[in-house]
């Protein structure tokens, strides 16, 4: 006789629930030939879906040896059992068992996606299947739209998607009334016809009249195994190999289960749609805040580049101590000033003296600061006049009696009109207005610049400020390049003159830009920290619906573990899918915050867009997904498929 294609031997089971064992099946001999029919009875509760789930490689026996064409079974880890399921057997359950999100065709082609057979020749072929089955017209519905009958017949179709050559049917017309039961048995005949082998569970003795051999089971044992004289086969029953499988392509793998993660996310679209939410608002947020913080520092580094970036500092006080606000450092003088003057690659030296005043034109007081300076200011601060001129040499040495006035202090104290010419007092001392400067704006550490009136040095140095020291030199460079040099040189120089005593301080602007530019970077990382964790949040939101989810469609994992899913590709469709969620919320996000950043910049807070943020927050959503899918994916892709199956 032919090695049998089933072949049981001292096969028991018991399941450990805590302390207490049940054995629910022992000492099981059977074989079974390929093309046999062969029919599986007892009361319930007698063990029929135990042994069924061995046979068909769901379950594991306890003890005893399972030959599979003559191969034990028993050493074969969970992807080559998965394996064997997908080539060699179909399973029908009592209750169907379809996916519910899914079509009636596409239920049929599951076995064949872990098959790896292309897509197009897997949809003909369950169309095909369908078809011959009378559910031509039924390809695109979902089980609840399907009766029971029509189920069980897509289950049947499933079950020979894979061409497999053993059909495993537990109970298959237990649900069904009796005229859908016929047919279904109809089908199993004319599978056995054709040569497969059909292992059916049934109660009922007129679905076991049909087989050619009836074994009936009480309490885990067989006690009786009956032939009845074989009915001619059509088809010679001889073991045929599983056909070959094709190796699947990853590319195409990936895309299926894009497709099917869409599928289940569409199924379900309100708590897609929620944790969508949470992934967008973070992500939304990081582009947002980084354009905003980027934006700020954007603006003061513009505002201090506006003041030349060619332009040392002189200030009074030591190096490394705050300059002295009230002026009480007096160590600056006109002498510093004219060394500095004279050191190669200096342009002009600007002194400057500062005090507050009060000015008074007509009946209109109004207090501002009084900025007593040479004629080379326009020029060190590129601050050009807009009408008459700035103050000349002549009037510095004549001690004129004569101002230039800032745009905001032209504003306030002569409206539209025309100040050139007109006096004002300051500090009750009558100046004539020669000048108007430009706008220069807001400055970089705050406050109107425009809000000033310049005098000649010695005017206002005797007249209004009644000091002899400066309060600071501004020293205009050359070449950029030579720019530490020059520093150094005028350091050593006015050294030189305060006889070697460093009461003095030098700052350059590129330096006062880094410092700035610094504190605005920190300022940004901040704004872009707590827009992380709300994406952290949104991550963990993922997480969560994964579980749910996972939880929820145990049914559906186990049913693609009986159609012979791999564990990786389990994992694989959970990751896949937090990973879609992730990525579909990552670029809704972007759209949400470039526009919400492009209607704050509409409002006039400044914004720089730069596709870092954008990168980021997308990369960090993208990331999210893949961690915080994870957990949930191994869980699904761990479960025993047996109890995945059973699950309510
Ligand atoms: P049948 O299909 O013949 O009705 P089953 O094979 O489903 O019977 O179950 C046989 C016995 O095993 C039953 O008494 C059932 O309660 C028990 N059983 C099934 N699964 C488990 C399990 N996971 N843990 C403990 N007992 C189980
Ligand atoms: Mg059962």
């Amino acid at each position: 006789m032919d090695t049998p294609l089933i072949s049981l031997r001292g096969i028991g089971r018991t399941y450990h629930n805590g302390d207490i064992a049940t054995t629910v099946l022992q000492d099981i001999d059977l074989d079974i030939q390929a093309g046999e029919f062969v029919a599986i009875m007892g009361a319930s509760g007698s063990g029929k879906s135990t042994l069924m789930n061995i046979l068909g490689c769901l379950d594991r026996p306890s003890c005893g040896d399972y030959l599979f064409a003559g191969e034990s079974v028993e050493r074969l880890h969970k992807d080559q059992l998965a394996e064997l399921r997908r080539r060699t057997f179909g399973f029908i359950f009592q209750s169907y068992n379809l996916i519910g999100s899914a079509s009636a065709r596409e239920n049929v082609e599951v076995p064949a996606i872990y098959a790896g057979l292309p897509r197009q020749q897997r949809q003909q072929r369950a169309a095909q299947l369908l078809g011959d089955l009378g559910l031509g017209e039924r390809l695109g519905n979902r089980p609840s739209q399907l009766s029971g009958g029509q189920q069980q017949r897509v289950s049947v179709a499933r079950a020979l998607m894979n061409d497999g050559q053993v059909i495993l049917a537990d109970e298959p017309t237990g649900a069904l009334d009796s005229q859908s039961g016929r047919d279904v048995l109809e089908l199993l005949k004319k599978l056995h016809a054709q040569g497969k082998t059909i292992i059916v569970i049934t109660h009922d003795r007129d679905v076991a009249a049909h087989a050619e051999r009836l074994i009936e089971l009480r309490d885990g044992r067989i006690i009786a195994d009956t032939r009845r004289s074989p009915e001619p086969v059509a088809a010679p029953a001889e073991p045929q190999a599983p056909a070959p499988e094709r190796s699947t392509q990853p590319l195409q793998d990936l895309l299926e289960a894009v497709r099917m993660a869409w599928r289940a996310l569409r199924s379900n679209l309100f708590r897609t749609a929620l944790t969508l939410l949470g992934i967008v608002i973070g992500v939304a947020s990081v582009v947002v805040m980084l354009a905003l913080g980027n934006g700020a520092r954007q603006e003061v580094v513009d505002r201090i580049s506006s003041m030349g970036s060619n332009l040392l500092l002189v200030r009074p006080g030591a190096p490394n101590t705050r300059r002295s606000m009230d002026g009480s450092t007096n160590t600056l003088s006109l002498s510093d000033v004219n060394v500095a003057a004279d050191i190669a690659n200096v342009v002009v030296a600007v002194p400057e003296m500062n005090g507050r005043v009060t000015l008074r034109s007509g009946n209109t007081d109004y207090q501002t600061q009084v900025t007593a300076t040479s004629p080379d200011l326009p020029l060190a601060r590129n601050w050009p006049v807009a009408q008459g001129v700035f103050i000349a040499e002549q009037d510095n040495q004549s001690h004129a009696a004569v101002t230039v006035i800032g745009r905001t202090v032209a504003n306030n104290l002569f409206g539209d009109s025309d100040p050139l010419g007109h006096y004002l007092l300051i500090n009750n001392v009558p100046f004539q207005v020669i000048g108007v400067m430009s706008e220069k704006g807001a400055a970089p550490w705050g406050g109107d610049q425009d809000d000033v009136v310049f005098v000649p040095l010695n005017t206002g140095s005797l007249r209004l400020i009644g000091q002899r020291h400066l309060n600071s030199i501004t020293v205009m460079i050359d070449n950029l390049s030579l720019a530490e040099q020059t520093q150094e040189a005028v350091r050593q120089a006015i050294l030189l003159n305060h006889a070697g005593v460093e009461d003095f301080q030098i700052r350059n602007m590129a330096s006062l830009l880094e410092n700035v530019s610094q504190t605005q970077n920190t300022f940004t990382i901040l704004l872009g920290s707590i827009a992380a964790i709300s994406l952290l949040v949104g991550g963990i939101g993922v997480m969560n619906i994964m579980l749910v989810n996972v939880t929820e469609r145990t049914r559906e994992i186990g049913i693609r573990m009986a159609t012979g899913a791999r564990t990786g590709n389990i994992l694989q469709q959970f990751i896949v899918e937090a990973v879609v969620v992730s990525a579909l919320g990552g670029a809704l996000g972007v759209l949400a915050g470039l526009g919400f950043a492009w209607l704050l910049q509409a409002l006039g807070t400044p914004m720089v867009f730069t596709l870092g943020p954008v990168l980021l927050a997308f990369g960090c959503a993208f990331a999210t997904g893949l961690v915080f899918g994870f957990m949930p994916a191994r869980k699904a892709a761990h479960l025993d498929p047996v109890v995945a199956l059973n699950a309510d």
